[in-house]
């Protein structure tokens, strides 16, 4: 079974795959009864493959531990996240993002070990913040301004929303009124916080990135056409 999955590095921002070299996870299981269960802490450390960083991540999470149809353990729910090495998550996005989504969003990766609950807020408004800013949509219900976007992104898109939006309580939260904190996991915590890297990345940078690229094509046609009219008006 292959263990590889899609990584970004939070210290050279670097996309890049995780393959079992670069991880190194091992656990330990609380078996001795208590009031809480059977509990299993496993730690993971991911050294970043880009030769330039090569630097080193490590986070513990708590989960439920299980066991399978042959009396095995195994890892259950993840109840709790910590980020340890670095302190926070967040990516370094550029300045042309601004500066109240990443406010936010930077907020949402700080406390989402430590309050999944207003992690999962934040992450919320940080959304409805890129809906209405990138897309001018008419403020509503988040889930209104979702679907007034429906038909203008690309359909891949689209559904990466849709289907976080089908996460546990998360479709409370894009339902009900702003101010309103739903109960959500540190599983749901997390895939709201990759889905606005994700948009971040496909609107922002990736629209930037289209301008740059135009620009510089537009610039050297331009040089070529003077350079052109040079050489007609040359006798
Ligand atoms: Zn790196």
């Amino acid at each position: 079974m292959s263990n590889e999955f899609h990584w970004t590095c939070p210290f050279c921002n670097r996309d890049t795959t995780i393959t079992e070299e670069r991880l190194h996870s091992t656990w330990t299981d609380l078996t001795i009864s208590n009031a809480d269960g059977p509990r299993r802490l496993t730690s993971r450390f991911i050294i970043c493959p880009n030769p330039q960083c090569q630097k080193t991540t490590l986070s513990v999470s708590l989960h439920v531990l299980e066991k399978n149809q042959f009396d095995q353990p195994r890892t259950g729910k993840c109840l709790r996240q910590w980020h340890l090495i670095p302190a926070s998550r967040a990516l370094a996005f550029p300045d042309y993002v601004p500066q109240s989504i990443i406010n936010d969003y930077n907020e949402a990766c700080l406390i989402q070990d430590t309050s999944t609950k207003a992690s999962a807020t934040l992450s919320r408004r940080c959304l409805q913040g890129i809906i209405r800013d990138f897309w001018k949509v008419k403020p509503g219900r988040l889930i209104d301004e979702i679907e007034q976007i429906k038909d203008k992104i690309d359909p891949l898109t689209w559904e990466a929303i849709d289907s976080v939006r089908k996460v546990g309580n998360i479709g409370a939260h894009m339902e009900k009124d702003i101010d309103l904190i739903v109960d959500v996991d540190p599983n749901e915590a997390e895939l709201l916080i990759g889905l606005i890297e994700t948009l971040i990345r496909d609107w922002y940078i990736a629209r930037e990135d289209r301008k740059t690229r135009l620009l510089k094509i537009k610039q050297v046609a331009d040089q070529k056409d003077q350079a052109k009219k040079g050489t007609v008006r040359a006798p």
